[in-house]
């Protein structure tokens, strides 16, 4: 049987990761990935580069689906640590912190993940930073993105991937003759996509402020939980290389990708505020290596992971596999893993359907 043929759009942290996991764990198929912009580049078009990032899950306590593409992604970045070097992957372990400015309440529910990460358990009243009244810790990850997506680039090159630089108007045009299936991993552009323009994805704009710090000085990664009123938050997140990256803003439709020095001056003074361990001894102040921002692909009702069949020509005779894997908002590495093994359980469900169908069973 000749091999299927799949084009998936979008070479971010999602595509990639579906373009793996294709070729890792199924064979039969024959992946392009077709996209815009590709690993090592810096626009403000393309989401990935631009992350933390770290393992700090958002999933609700009743959003069991999002939980398990979280608990299945944290579990791969834990394996792949003890399996690759840190200098090939970009992904280390750290402690995690999540601080409260407020006392919980008497409905305080714990974070879902707290049966499930490594160490969890409520931090002591002296291990709190000044304003902090609570606070949590685990064990987590951080990751480079820029290293993390070539490695993703090179693993899918290296099972027999093949990539072409293309940008597409609509969905229709990734269907070339002899395409079978096409997977749509645009990310924030599925607003736009003809073919798709869903209308519940906007941008939800992240500024940071990256710095230059001796490796290994930062071991830990936090996330303080302030009034949600404030749109600018406080996290640090370290990088294997000695980069660590203060966030940061979560401006809801801003889709202006130039920095702004005050809340950039904001970020680091909130940073320092909270841990001002983040200076090493006898260093007066923080060494900014460049400042950035990138636009979150955020979607009203959570990520889109669906299969659909569309006519692919005029007279209906061909029908081509379009599925859907956008709408990552801010934890689009931290659910990757999860949500591709998803993607690829409904896209081989459909096609069984269809093959069902065909044999008339
Ligand atoms: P993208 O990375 O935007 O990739 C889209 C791809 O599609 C690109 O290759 C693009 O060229 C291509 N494309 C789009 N349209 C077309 C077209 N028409 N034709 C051809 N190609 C096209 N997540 C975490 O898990 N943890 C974190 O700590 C974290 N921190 C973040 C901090 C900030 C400041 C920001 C901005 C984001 C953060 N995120 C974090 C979120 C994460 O970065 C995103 O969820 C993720 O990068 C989305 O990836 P994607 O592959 O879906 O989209």
């Amino acid at each position: 049987m000749s091999k299927k043929r799949i084009v998936i759009i979008g070479a971010g942290v999602s595509g990639l990761t579906t373009a793996v996991q294709l070729l890792k764990q199924k064979k039969g198929y024959h992946v392009t990935i077709a996209a815009k912009h590709f690993p090592g580049e810096l626009t403000g078009e393309y989401t990935s580069p631009w992350a933390g990032a770290n393992w700090r899950s958002l999933a609700s306590i009743t959003d069991k689906r999002q939980q398990e593409f979280d608990k299945k992604t944290l579990i791969y970045f834990f394996e792949l640590v003890k399996a690759k070097p840190i200098e090939e992957t970009g992904v280390m372990n750290v402690d995690g912190f999540e601080y409260w400015d407020e006392l919980p309440g008497k409905n305080f529910i714990e974070p879902w993940f707290s049966n499930f990460c490594p160490g969890y358990r409520h931090l002591r009243k002296e291990e709190l930073p000044d304003g902090v009244k609570f606070g949590v810790t685990f064990k987590t990850v951080t990751i480079n993105p820029s290293v993390y997506l070539k490695f993703l680039l090179n693993t899918f090159l290296a099972l027999g991937g093949n990539i072409e630089r293309k940008e597409f108007l609509h969905l229709q045009d990734a269907i070339l003759a002899n395409t079978d299936i096409v997977i749509n991993c645009t990310g924030l552009h599925s607003r736009t996509l003809g073919g798709v323009q869903d209308t519940n994805v906007y941008a939800v704009r992240g500024q940071t402020v990256v710095v230059e710090l001796p490796p290994k000085h930062v071991t830990w990664t936090f996330a303080r939980n302030q009034l949600l009123t404030d749109p600018i938050g406080t996290y640090v997140i370290p990088r294997n290389n000695g980069e660590v990256i203060l966030g940061g803003t979560y401006i809801e439709n801003d889709y202006t990708t130039i920095p702004d020095p005050i809340i950039a001056e904001s970020i680091i003074r909130r940073c320092l505020t909270t841990r001002p361990d983040l200076l090493p001894v006898g260093q007066k102040e923080l060494k900014i290596k460049r400042h950035g921002v990138g636009l979150r692909p955020v979607r009203k009702g959570g990520i889109r992971i669906e299969a659909e069949w569309i006519n692919s020509s005029l007279d209906g005779s061909k029908r081509v596999l379009v599925c859907h894997n956008y709408g990552h908002g801010g934890y689009g590495y931290q659910s990757s893993y999860g949500a591709a093994l998803y993607l690829i359980e409904i896209m081989e469900k459909s096609l069984n359907i269809e093959r069902r169908k065909a044999l008339k069973l």
